[in-house]
């Protein structure tokens, strides 16, 4: 059988006087053991009626109703069956109800002697939905009344006797004799209206006091598990995190746990964390854990510039807690309209920073009205995750550093095995020559003037290769290294070109080269650079011209204005052309088309890599275009225009190759 009513609201409604009080269960055991020790304690036999929620605590106690049941014939106990509990007439009387019903809830207790009475109506209160383990089985809750004023204790007696005749009909002459018994000269059902304003009559003051002390205690003890249980909480978190990080470098992977942990662990709706500096306008959500069927922010654009509280976060660089967004005074309409359009009810911000540099923000979201808010021990924890985020991202990026770097020192170890090579070869190849052209002529005194001569210019080509070798290396290291002084100054363009082309035909002198013709555009702007460089780059850029077109071919020369700021150089031939694929490798250091071996060509691979560092330094580009084998080749580059130019150039510009437009 199973009644929806509760006993304590039909208590109340005819007792309005009474205020429920709280009780842990602890102190209603205790009370309830009292009241009934009471009744072991004297030799009347008085009515009692017990309530237990399950037969589980009937069970505990049942030793005591079987000598309760010998002292009286008036003891009624009543529970939710779960195994042989049942509506039966024995020592005492058993009254059997459904585990839905009201009573599976409540805890009663009365006990009506002759000359005292006293009675215990509560109803389980239930527990908070942020309860824990620490929420111990001594530690639920229940709200009701405990007095031993008669008149209270028989109402109440008056309103189980009647739900006991439901479950029970058979009981009515019984409970009529109860009635009388106990209950005949204090009210029956029908007086209950007119007595609502009896007054209260509230246990003895002493017996009071020690249920309160009892109650303290109680509470303290379920301060001190909370404290526990949060500190257990907060530890296993930051276990967590730090495993995560030392499992993993990658923050994608420290995020995504971080996440889903507090969102999990604090009972979020929504938490999201996402990384950007203080004055991004805007982020995009990169890590979310949901809840509930709310919106996924995952992937979308948050707005910051007009998001006040993240301004007020990321620069203030501490949490901000908002227990009720659309309530709350403090923020605007832009809040609000923030807070609605993603069903924000409470919203926690919490900064990700490391040493004053915010990197990023961990945000809570409770989405549900009746969430409770988030404790300061709890805010604590989040504050405690997120340093644990930013030292997580810091070390995520030295260590990105840290790869970039090695790589660097990869690529300069291979250069350097690459040099030594190279300029190994490039050195005996020569010094080869050159010591069996001077064995021969010291050890051969009868060698004819001519062949003399043909040694003689031989070891003089080989110690001019060596020399340009030697100084091709020592200008790239010296501009690589940033020891080169640099003073950029208004040029005319026509000047330099005229001084290149001498500078190459004096080296050629008395061989063929190419016809080289140069095109200028009229009233070509001052450019800014440095005289004595930007002549070294025409002169290496037609000498590679001259090398790679046979001597029928020609050269050209143009100049013109590619923008307000900026002049084109360009230098084409019409000679043996550079494959599509490796129109960009030809800038790399020891590059060479037959391999650095195989060189026929005069030449050291050094020639591009300089040109390429020295337009660099003007802010300029340089690119190469072919149409590929024969086609000829087209060397690009810009230098700026004097009047724009930056009047300062940096003395020390991060290595990195400008990319080429071809
Ligand atoms: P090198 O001393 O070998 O000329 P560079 O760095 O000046 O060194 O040039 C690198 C390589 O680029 C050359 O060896 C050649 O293969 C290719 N190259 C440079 N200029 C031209 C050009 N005008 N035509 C065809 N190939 C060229």
């Amino acid at each position: 059988m199973s009644i929806s009513t509760s006993v304590l609201t039909q208590l109340m409604q005819v007792l309005p006087n009474w205020r429920p009080q709280m009780f842990f269960k602890t102190s209603l055991v205790a009370l309830s053991h009292a009241m009934e020790d009471q009744v072991l304690a004297r030799s009347d036999a008085p009515l009692i009626i017990a309530t237990f929620q399950r037969e589980r605590f009937y069970r505990q106690e049942a030793h005591r109703y079987q000598r309760l049941g010998q002292q009286s014939d008036q003891v009624y106990v009543l529970a939710a069956p779960e195994t042989d509990f049942c509506n039966h007439s024995g020592i005492y009387e058993s009254v059997a109800f459904d585990a839905n019903d009201a009573l599976a809830q409540e805890w009663h207790l009365v006990v009506m002697g002759d000359r005292y009475a006293n009675c215990l109506i509560c109803r389980e209160r239930p527990a908070p939905p942020t309860s824990g383990d620490f929420e111990s089985d001594s530690n639920r809750r229940f709200e009701g009344i405990w007095t031993f004023d008669r008149h209270t204790s028989s109402h109440a007696a008056y309103i189980l006797l009647d739900r006991i005749l439901q479950y029970r009909p058979e009981l009515a002459d019984k409970i009529s004799e109860a009635k009388n018994r106990y209950l005949d000269n204090v009210c029956n059902l029908d007086q209950l209206e007119s007595s609502q304003l009896s007054p209260v009559n509230y246990p003895d003051p002493f017996v009071n006091r020690l249920v309160s002390y009892l109650q303290v205690g109680q509470y303290k003890l379920l301060k001190a598990y909370r404290a526990i249980a949060s500190q257990e909480q907060k530890e296993r978190l930051i276990h967590l995190m730090t495993t995560a990080i030392r499992r993993s470098l990658d923050p994608e992977e420290i995020l995504q746990v971080a996440v889903e942990q507090l969102g999990h662990g604090l009972e979020a709706c929504r938490c999201i964390i996402y990384c950007c500096s203080a004055q991004d306008a805007q982020a995009t959500i990169s890590h979310e854990f949901l809840n509930t069927d709310i919106g996924s922010l995952l992937a979308q654009t948050w707005p910051l510039t007009e998001n006040e509280l993240f301004q007020t976060v990321a620069h203030r660089l501490e949490s901000l807690f908002i227990r009720n967004v659309s309530n709350d005074p403090d923020w605007g309409a832009q809040i609000k309209e923030i807070a609605h359009q993603y069903s924000i009810g409470s919203w926690l911000l919490v900064p990700v920073f490391y040493q004053d540099r915010f990197l990023g923000m961990v945000e809570l979201h409770q989405c549900r009205p009746d969430h409770l808010p988030w404790t300061e021990e709890q805010i604590s924890l989040v504050e405690a995750i997120a340093n644990q985020v930013g030292v997580a991202l810091i070390q995520a990026e030295a260590y990105a550093n840290l790869e970039d770097l090695n790589e660097q020192l990869a690529a300069l170890d291979r250069t350097r095995s690459n040099l030594v090579a190279i300029t190994g070869h490039e050195l005996r190849t020569p010094l080869s020559t050159i010591q069996v052209c001077l064995e021969s002529l010291a050890t051969e005194p009868d060698m004819s003037p001519e062949l003399r001569q043909v040694m003689l210019n031989t070891a003089l080509a080989d110690a001019e290769r060596m020399r340009k070798l030697i100084q091709d290396f020592l200008i790239l290291s010296q501009l690589e290294s940033g020891r080169v002084d640099w003073n950029p100054e208004p040029l005319a363009l026509a000047e330099c070109i005229e001084l290149g082309i001498s500078n190459v035909r004096s080296r050629y002198h008395g061989s063929r080269i190419p016809k080289i013709t140069a095109k200028l555009s009229p009233r070509l702007p001052l450019v800014q650079a440095d005289g004595e460089w930007l002549v070294e780059v025409l002169a290496k850029l037609l000498d590679n011209a001259c090398k790679f077109t046979p001597p029928n071919g020609k050269i050209m020369i143009r100049a013109a204005a590619a923008s307000e700021q900026q002049v084109q150089i360009t230098i084409a031939d019409n000679g043996r052309g550079i494959e599509p694929n490796r129109l960009e490798t030809v800038f790399d250091r020891f590059y060479q088309e037959e391999g650095a071996l195989q060189r026929t060509t005069g030449g050291t691979g050094l020639g591009l890599a300089i040109c390429r560092q020295i337009i660099d330094r003007w802010h300029g580009q340089i690119w190469a275009e072919s149409l590929g084998k024969d086609q000829g080749s087209e060397f690009h580059f810009t230098i700026p225009v004097a009047s724009a130019a930056a009047t300062k150039v940096e003395e020390s510009r991060p290595k990195g190759r400008s990319r080429p437009k071809a």
